[in-house]
């Protein structure tokens, strides 16, 4: 790469999964003058666990992390999909061919480890500076030199920044989004996607005095238990030391906005009320909870944008396409956009703005509608497995049926191995290596 590439200055906002993985592909491509702008005081809400497929593990073992990341992971074998009410099976898929099918098993881990295991790569990298405590105000240029004000939380002086590119990894609330598509005349309000998810974890002592949910943290099983409008997912992390619960749920429970990271206290009460019909075990499982650690998150979806390029300025991860957690695709979708842009900013030409408009145009091409399309199917799984009653859940149980007699699709998407074709067999790189110059040339 030449030295005018390899100089330009690359400002990213956020430290989540997406804007620390895209720092930490452009310092592995060469480029030597890399700032992330995060606002908050350090990585965040991490407290939760983590599905981590192959397609993200592909990446960041590129990425030379994954081994530090998965040291206290699990693998998981099989999945299990039970009736919420009375916990019976509905269908058991093996997930034991994923490793030998995709190179990476389906890995499950906690945010924390994640985080920073990301993050410690990126710390090996000197021409990555991090600002923790320092919030993108507005854009205030999309180009040919993007420039933005950041506002330091100590000194709450606005400062002027630019840069030859911005990439805005801000999640769900990006300020940059809403700049870029204010500046496009297009809309870009979130939605609410009407349901909300309690977040949970269970310390190995907690389940000490209950054989049936210690067998479920020695597991190597996801277990989702279905309900009409509801369900409750868990599996073990942390080395089998902790059980993660999530679940999703009418978002009647919801007080306030949620909180500048996302998360809000959950009652616990409340909690135990949305889930009362379910079986003794789930409801043993929640009563667990210490009160006062039940988080509760608002889950918030928007349209697909018209582009996520504008000027030297790309979007990625949930500010450009947050995904519901029913596929357990959204940071996964997010490392994928981060190594994209690692391959197409790694094969400009040159240093001028239209080029760096064009890669960047490259890069929407080659993620954004399958990032769309995921975002899609969350959606429509989350809403398969809550099915209340009518046609399509008399079709679904048919297809349980079926599963149970070894023939059919898996209808919990994300373990079907069709769709497991598509989603973990994808190479992200290898598409944009392949299609880069063709595409660029193109534009
Ligand atoms: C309940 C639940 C379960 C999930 N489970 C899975 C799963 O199993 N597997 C999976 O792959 N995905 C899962 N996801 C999705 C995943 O968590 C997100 O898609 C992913 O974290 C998005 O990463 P991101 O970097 O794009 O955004 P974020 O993680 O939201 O990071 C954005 C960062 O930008 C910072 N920021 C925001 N505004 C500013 C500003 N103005 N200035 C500076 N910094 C700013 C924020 O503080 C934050 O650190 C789940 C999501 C939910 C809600």
């Amino acid at each position: 790469m030449a030295s005018e590439i390899h100089s330009l200055k690359i400002a990213i906002i956020g430290a989540g999964m997406g804007g620390l993985t895209t720092a930490l592909a452009l310092a592995k491509a060469g480029f030597q003058n890399i700032e992330v702008y995060e606002a908050a005081s350090n990585l965040g809400f991490v407290g939760a666990g983590i599905q981590m497929a192959p397609n993200m593990a592909k990446v960041l073992d590129h990425l030379g992390v994954w081994q530090d990341i998965v040291k206290d992971g699990v693998v998981i074998k099989e999945t299990s999909i039970r009736k919420g009410s009375t916990n019976e099976e509905l269908g058991h898929v093996s997930l034991e061919h994923i490793e030998s099918a995709f190179n990476y098993p389906h890995m499950v881990g906690h945010r924390t480890h994640l985080a920073n295991g990301i993050y410690n790569g990126c710390k090996n990298e000197k021409a990555i500076k991090v600002f923790f405590s320092t919030a993108l105000d507005s854009v205030q240029s999309f180009g040919p030199k993007p420039s933005f004000i950041v506002i330091p939380r100590d000194t709450k002086v606005p400062v002027k920044v630019e840069a030859d590119i911005l990439l805005a990894a801000d999640g769900i609330k990006s300020n940059v989004r809403l700049d870029m598509l204010h500046e496009l005349k297009a809309d870009a309000e979130v939605e609410d996607s009407g349901q909300a998810a309690y977040r949970v974890l269970l310390k190995r002592e907690d389940l000490q005095k209950d054989p049936e949910l210690l067998e479920l943290l020695d597991s190597n099983q996801v277990t989702r238990w279905i309900g009409s409008r509801r369900h409750i997912i868990a599996y073990p992390v942390a080395g089998k030391t902790i059980y993660n619960i999530s679940t999703a749920q009418p978002d009647d429970n919801f007080a306030a906005a949620p909180s500048a990271t996302y998360t809000t206290k959950g009652s616990k009460p409340a909690m135990l009320s949305v889930f009362e019909d379910f079986c003794p075990l789930a409801q043993r499982m929640l009563n667990l909870v210490p009160d006062g650690e039940v988080c509760e998150w608002k889950l918030r979806v928007h349209a697909p944008l018209p582009t996520w390029i504008h000027g030297s300025v790309a979007l990625l991860g949930d500010a450009c396409h947050p995904t519901l957690p029913h596929l357990n695709q959204g940071a996964a979708q997010a490392i994928e956009d981060a190594a994209v842009l690692g391959v197409v900013l790694a094969r400009l030409p040159d240093a001028k703005p239209e080029s760096i408009n064009k890669a960047l145009r490259v890069y929407e091409g080659v993620r954004k509608e399958r990032a769309e399309k995921l975002v899609a199917m969350a959606a429509a799984n989350g809403k398969a497995m809550q099915l209340s009653s009518g046609a399509e859940q008399e079709e679904r149980d048919k297809q349980f049926a079926a599963l149970k007699a070894g023939k059919g699709p898996v209808p919990d998407k994300w373990a079907d191995g069709d769709v497991q074709k598509m989603i973990f067999g994808f190479d992200c790189v290898k598409v944009a290596e392949d299609t880069f110059q063709q595409s660029f040339d193109a534009m």
